[in-house]
């Protein structure tokens, strides 16, 4: 097996016009999404003039794919914080900061060029069958974008999942999602993540409705269909040392009954505490999670929280001492006040990380916050010096 090239296609044309940016193979073993994007940009590449926007595809572990892992030492989804980038340039006994920083340089490029909206789409698998749904944090611009996709969207996972690459690209401010299109190498998978890689294309406004049938893309697959929301509320974690096996088969989304036996764990079992919904079961040797508890989220609830936040609702609490609003995006709530301030009604607000910033005061900090620009790191190579445009 050839290593995949890092920046496996790119289709610029004007840096006014939006860019879309789809990654694969984050998780090595997740092949379907390399193949499903190979396929994607080779047929796209015979219509240039009908695309109004720049195209990028990157790829993910590429030590981890040749030996068919979803990671080699540690989990290129889970490493996108501060602390782990400063070490990859220090450390190379880490395979994945070999990747991490590889992405990290392509992707400061493309954004760099960029002038207009930029939207990342990382495709995955799992490794138990499921229907297609999308994972992302719950900032109102990504709610925009996939209101209309027609797939089942998951929520708050940011609160579970520290390093993943989308919330580094949610917090400069883009669209970003995670599309997770079947089971690992059902072949149902590749088409899967071939069809909503053209649904983002006409969503993001870059191609019209009759350029894609004019390609001979049905317009059942990219026609408006409103998305089902719901909230992750629990995750199993796993330590590698765990000894962890899930309870028969279930599948994602999978209704719980109250007290229903679902895993072990290290001899113990696992009930469900209440009617969850089962989220991503872990089939498979490697993995930190070993499950998640999802609850299904009405709309009209969602539509609300959205005018809050639209109002900045979170300015009225400041009335109230202990609390502060350190800048746009930055609450601060001293310790003993917390408790009367109910968790959902800051994830209404838009507010989901807790930091601890001194012993007094916990610090919450909106979805819609916006770093400036993504910095340089120390080792910048481009990567387009040598690139020869595919
Ligand atoms: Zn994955």
């Amino acid at each position: 097996m050839l290593k995949p090239k890092r920046l496996i296609a790119s289709i610029e044309h004007n840096p006014e016009w939006p860019t879309l940016i789809f990654f694969c193979c984050i998780h090595g073993n997740e092949k379907a999404g390399y193949i499903a994007l190979e396929s994607f940009f080779e047929h796209i590449h015979n219509f240039p003039e009908q695309l109004k926007g720049n195209l990028y595809g990157i790829f993910g572990n590429q030590e981890a794919y040749l030996q068919e892992f979803r990671f080699l030492d540690k989990d290129l989804n889970r490493i996108w914080t501060k602390s782990h980038l400063e070490e990859s340039s220090r450390k190379d006994n880490v395979s994945e900061y070999h990747d991490l920083t590889e992405i990290y340089n392509v992707l400061y490029d493309i954004l760099k060029r960029s002038k207009s909206e930029v939207y990342c789409i990382d495709l995955h698998t799992t490794s138990g069958p499921t229907k297609p749904f999308i994972v992302m944090n719950d900032a109102l611009i990504n709610r925009r974008f996939v209101r209309n996709l027609g797939y089942p969207v998951i929520f708050n996972v940011e609160s579970f999942i520290e390093g993943a690459l989308l919330n580094l690209l949610n917090d400069l401010g883009h669209v970003s999602l995670a599309f997770e299109g079947g089971e690992h190498y059902s072949k149902d998978s590749v088409k899967e993540l071939k069809i909503f890689c053209y649904k983002t294309l006409y969503h993001t406004g870059i191609i019209s409705a009759e350029a894609l049938i004019d390609m001979g893309i049905s317009e059942k697959y990219f026609k408006s269909k409103p998305a089902k929301y719901f909230e992750m509320i629990f995750r199993q974690d796993l330590k590698p040392e765990d000894n962890f096996k899930m309870c028969g088969n279930y599948l994602n989304f999978q209704k719980l009954e109250k007290g229903e036996r679902i895993a072990t764990l290290n001899n113990q079992s696992i009930y469900a505490p209440k009617n969850f919904r089962i989220f991503m079961p872990l089939y498979q040797k490697k993995g930190e999670d070993g499950f998640f508890y999802i609850k299904r989220i009405n709309r009209f609830k969602l539509k609300v929280a959205r005018v809050f936040r639209n109002l900045q609702a979170e300015n009225l609490l400041t009335f109230i001492p202990g609390i502060k609003k350190l800048n746009f995006y930055t609450l601060s709530i001293s310790k003993p006040l917390l408790k009367f301030i109910p968790k959902r009604l800051m994830f209404a607000l838009g507010y989901r990380k807790s930091i601890e910033i001194d012993g007094e005061n916990i610090c919450f900090t909106k979805q819609e916050r916006k770093l400036k620009n993504l910095p340089k790191l120390s080792s910048f190579v481009s990567p387009y010096q040598n690139l020869t445009k595919t």
